[in-house]
């Protein structure tokens, strides 16, 4: 295991749109694995393939209530409410800006062992969700901040 470089806005490679995984392998596991150490490292809470420079649809989230979750071809089938709030991105490091997301949402995946997984998401789990699989159409969050970006450090 090991952490990876993590792309900044302005590579062009997080403005890509993601490419589904079609089966696990050693090299997509190593990368799960990495994806981990990265986000943990960085003390993210999410952390999206691209940002690795790799340009599969698979996204890690971590927020911090014992349950990682690894999303493979994820999708959101269902979302429900509303909520503005601060986000940032490992990306976009010392900014951060107020976006709208659903308050909850239900996202379809497939685990790293390619098995189907539904996760149901509220609050900070929803944004984080929302947040990882617009990086897999190659959207940041900048482009849905209300106001813009501030600065947090
Ligand atoms: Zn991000």
């Amino acid at each position: 295991m090991a952490t990876r470089n993590i792309r900044i806005d302005g590579d062009s490679i997080l403005r890509k749109v993601c490419k589904p995984v079609k089966e696990m392998n050693f090299r997509t596991s190593v990368l799960i694995d990495d994806m981990f150490d990265t986000m943990h490292a960085a003390n993210g809470v999410g952390l999206a393939a691209p940002q690795v420079g790799i340009l599969k649809r698979i996204v890690v989230i971590d927020v911090g209530d014992g349950t990682p979750l690894t999303l493979i071809n994820p999708e959101i089938t269902e979302e429900e409410g509303e909520q503005l709030g601060s986000e940032g991105c490992l990306s976009l490091p010392g900014l951060s800006g107020n976006v709208k997301r659903p308050m909850r949402v239900v996202c379809k995946a497939l685990d790293r062992e390619m098995r189907e997984i539904t996760v149901e998401g509220e609050g900070l789990l929803a944004r984080a969700i929302c947040h990882e699989l617009d990086h897999l159409d190659g959207i940041l969050y900048k482009d849905r901040a209300e106001d813009g970006l501030y600065e947090t450090e």
